[in-house]
């Protein structure tokens, strides 16, 4: 049998290069105005992806806002804190508009060929050919600015932390401090927030010392090191601790890691992914979701992981969930065994950010902890004048929905449907009311 291994040296592409991007347009200050046709809540890929399709159908007046005020800063933020060099997601996942003809992230690589190392370029011939390939941070964050600039989103962003949306009958309005806009439509793309440890680890509130999440400074030192979790994050702080000299003891709740291009099944980043997904029932979708959205690690980090276990630099602890964590910090798993480390990260994932706690609790009308969307736009069922871009619109597009590619599919639907109700204005409201009436 022949196993696909690749490259490695993928993983290593270089950072902070001098990359020629469009003049920036002037950044947004002070307060946002106090009325838009949209507001886009939140900063990150998929703000940038509605933004940009509302400009491609000619919405002007749009208001971002995003408690960082940097485009897709908490996403950059996360990927440098993790030491994290390439995407997972291939080059045909890109954040650019379905359906125009922009220069896409593909284009955008090639166009900046004499940057590009030869791993690079290689991976480049890869996506032409249809293949798997990696696309370096490096190119998306280069090709992210260039999206701002070549869409005029940056002189429409405001930093701000939106406190309230609240949704009325003609208009919604989004309250911070200092602040309120009122807005015909708003687009919540609030991403996702870090998953919390369960309260009997140690009884709830804050970590006991030495203990921390993956998206915290990790201290540095050579003393060793415990990585809770079984994802490509846990992949990134576990190779960050082996480089720096660490012992480092791995404990992974399954039977054992997964080695995957995606956490999530191929099929659902495809339209039939997709259509098999929403031609079942909530109940069904629950379980597709639980099934074909599982941790996984990229390919390329299972031969130095192997060596170092092999080596016992690397101690695996495989099918043992965690009892409880102590001061120390010590690790207790399920079988007894107590696992000492000057630190222990926490990587358990992310879940959907509570863009719930937002909106008054009658619109969120979160079941099984998903908010009830309508299927055709994505718009709150009990607030039509509000959607939701990204990780929150799982239970209609399945388990894509957080990631890139996810988003283009997303805002394919949400910028049509916010078009078409602010240029007729009847369409989306008159369905509204009737959902509102009928309580649907
Ligand atoms: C380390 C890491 C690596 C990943 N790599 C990939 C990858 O390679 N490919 C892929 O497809 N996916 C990847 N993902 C999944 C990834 O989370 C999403 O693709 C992407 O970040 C989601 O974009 P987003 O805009 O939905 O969320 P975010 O990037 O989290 O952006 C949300 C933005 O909303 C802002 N915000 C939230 N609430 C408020 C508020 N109340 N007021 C104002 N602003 C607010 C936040 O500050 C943030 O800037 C990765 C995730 C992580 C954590």
């Amino acid at each position: 049998m022949i196993t696909f291994v690749p490259d490695p040296g993928l993983l290593e592409s270089p950072r902070g290069r001098d990359w020629p991007v469009l003049p920036a347009v002037r950044s947004a200050a002070g307060r946002p105005p106090e009325s838009a046709d949209v507001v886009v809540v939140g900063a990150g890929p998929a703000g940038l992806a509605v933004a940009a399709a509302l400009w491609h159908h000619g919405v002007r007046d749009v208001v971002l806002l995003d408690r960082d005020g940097v485009p897709a800063h908490r996403f950059f933020r996360r990927i440098d804190r993790l030491g994290q060099r390439v995407l997972r997601s291939p080059y045909e996942h890109h954040p650019g508009v379905e359906g125009y003809r922009d220069c896409e992230l593909l284009d955008f690589a090639r166009l900046h060929w004499g940057l590009l190392t030869p791993v690079e370029r290689r991976e480049i011939r890869m996506a032409q050919a249809g293949h798997r390939s990696v696309v370096p941070v490096d190119v998306f964050e280069a090709y992210c600015r260039h999206l701002v600039a070549s869409h005029r989103i940056g002189e429409r962003l405001w930093r701000a932390e939106v406190r309230e949306v609240r949704p009325g009958t003609d208009s919604v309005t989004v309250t911070g401090a200092g602040f309120t806009t009122t807005a015909r439509h708003v687009v919540l793309c609030t991403g996702e927030q870090r998953r919390d440890a369960p309260d009997d680890w140690w009884g709830g509130g804050i970590a006991p010392p030495g203990v921390g999440y993956w998206d915290e400074p990790v201290p540095a030192g050579s003393g060793g090191l415990a990585v809770i979790g079984a994802g490509l994050t846990a992949a990134h702080l576990i190779a960050d601790g082996l480089a720096a000299g660490r012992r480092v003891h791995w404990i992974v709740r399954e039977p054992g890691e997964r080695y995957q291009c995606a956490d999530v099944n191929s099929a659902f980043f495809r339209p039939e992914g997709r259509s098999r997904f929403e031609s079942v029932g909530r109940r069904d979708r629950l379980e597709l979701m639980a099934r074909y959205r599982r941790a996984s690690i990229m390919f390329e980090f299972r031969p130095s992981l192997q060596r170092a276990e092999a080596e016992g630099r690397l101690v695996v602890h495989r099918g043992l969930a965690v009892a409880g964590i102590a001061a120390g910090p010590r690790v207790r798993l399920a079988d007894g065994t107590r696992i000492g480390a000057d630190h222990v990260v926490l990587a358990l994932g992310t879940t959907p950010a509570a863009e719930a706690a937002l909106l008054p609790p009658e619109v969120a009308a979160a079941r099984d902890g998903w908010p009830d969307l309508d299927e055709r736009d994505l718009s709150y069922r009990r607030a039509p004048r509000v959607s939701a871009v990204g990780a929150a619109a799982a239970m209609v597009l399945g388990p894509a929905a957080r990631n890139i590619d996810g988003h283009r599919v997303a805002t394919a639907r949400v910028a049509a449907a916010v078009t078409a109700f602010l240029r007729r204005g009847s369409p989306v409201q008159e369905t509204a009311r009737e959902r509102v009436m009928t309580g649907v």
